[in-house]
């Protein structure tokens, strides 16, 4: 593996890849391949046994994939990386290793949607119980941490309603507690936010998002502070199935390439957007981490790198006004997902967040009205006249 610099344009340019050995190909090679030959019995034996590392079988491992775990973990500064099929099955691997029957986790409240569901309705029948709180208030965290709890879960900024929680101070109450702080960053991306420097002990990634950004694949990535960590995620994911298909672990990586590029170009243009939608009559607020108006301003400030591409916004009319904007723009695509290229429009209580019912949306702040906006790399002044077309017609 060829280390990168530590600077991160660099990085995800370079970070895990080298020329191929075989004929020099500078992209890495794609080994679309299930199985590995052995030499003869003795080597065969010695991969299943650990004498021997080299690949046996792509669910155990792909040198392809390999390449996208080392590139992912040297970004966020980890030890080890695990790719995943999807940004759910790093999230159902972190659970499935770390919570059993009768042990308990905290999360974040208003968390992504099915991640809180998982944990809810599926895990529940396993004997996991779990508490969801508002994150970014510490002594709500505290208070929910009792002898059984095992993790506590953390998305920030969250989905949708960008709240900030403070990775240092959760990281704190989980050493004292002995216990895992896991933090999904899909949302900053590591370019923005690096939460294992900030004390997590395992960071996660929906890569369909912001890593990828090309709205083309469904990837996740789990990264350790420590190797034991990604050791025994491992083991369950083996057995588990989640695994990445080599030919989507290329894309991943060919995506990563520009992901820095593409978060500072959609940052700036969310910057602008968010402090002039903040002054349109029809808007009720605005949150966005770079507003002074957010109430986590100084907190994202000292957190993250830069307030990234994310908006939510209330209308002022609710449901109604929503679903006017959602039909009437044309630039911005109407669709779920983030961190895309293209600009991405949605209504969290209608699509994303639905499955929640509407108590735990209420409880988690996701109101009825909530716009949730991706902003991607188009030019600023066409994103920002198809926003405002579709708002004069409310
Ligand atoms: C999309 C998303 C996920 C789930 O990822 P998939 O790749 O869709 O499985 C998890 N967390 C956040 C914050 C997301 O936006």
């Amino acid at each position: 593996m060829k280390h990168a610099s530590a600077n991160l344009d660099t990085a995800c340019i370079h970070a895990g890849q080298a020329p191929d050995k075989l004929f020099g190909g500078v992209s890495v090679p794609i080994f679309q391949s299930s199985t590995f030959a052995f030499e003869d019995a003795d080597q065969g034996a010695a991969r299943f046994s650990g004498k021997d590392n080299g690949y046996k079988y792509t669910r155990i491992g792909n040198p392809t994939t390999a390449a996208l775990e080392c590139c992912i973990a040297e970004l966020e500064g980890g030890a080890a990386g695990l790719a995943t099929a999807t940004g759910m099955a790093a999230i159902s691997t972190v659970f499935m290793t770390f919570l059993g029957a009768g042990q308990h986790a905290v999360s974040t409240g208003s968390v992504y949607g099915p991640t809180r569901t998982l944990l809810e309705n599926e895990l529940s029948r396993f004997g996991v119980e779990s508490t969801f709180v508002d994150t970014a208030d510490l002594d709500s965290v505290k208070n929910a941490v009792k002898s059984n709890t095992k993790l506590i879960y953390v998305e920030t900024p969250a989905n949708p309603t960008l709240a900030i929680t403070d990775i240092a101070a959760i990281a704190e109450i989980a050493k004292k507690a002995g216990i895992l702080l896991v933090v999904d960053n899909t949302f900053c991306s590591p370019i923005l936010q690096k939460p294992l420097a900030l004390g997590a002990d395992i960071v996660l990634h929906s890569m369909t998002k912001f890593i990828n950004g090309h709205s083309d694949v469904v990837a996740g990535m789990l990264v350790t502070k420590d190797a034991g960590l990604r050791k025994r995620m491992h083991q369950v994911l083996c057995q588990v199935g989640g695994t990445i298909d080599p030919h989507q672990a290329w894309l991943v990586l060919r995506g990563v390439k520009t992901l820095s590029l593409r978060v500072k170009a959609a940052q700036a243009s969310a910057m602008r957007l968010a402090e002039e939608l903040e002054k349109h009559p029809k808007i009720e607020w605005v949150k966005y981490p770079g507003l002074k108006s957010h109430p986590q301003y100084e907190l994202a400030k000292k957190q993250m790198a830069g307030p990234g591409a994310m908006i939510s916004f209330e209308l002022k009319g609710g449901v109604k006004a929503g679903k006017t904007v959602m039909d009437s723009v044309g630039l911005s695509t109407l669709a779920v997902s983030l961190g895309g290229i293209e600009s991405l429009i949605q209504h969290p209580a209608s699509m994303t967040h639905a499955s929640m019912g509407p108590e735990s949306r209420a409880q988690a702040g996701i109101s009825d009205g909530l716009v949730r906006f991706s902003v991607g790399c188009e030019d600023y002044e066409d994103i920002k006249a198809d926003l405002w077309q579709a708002l004069d017609k409310i």
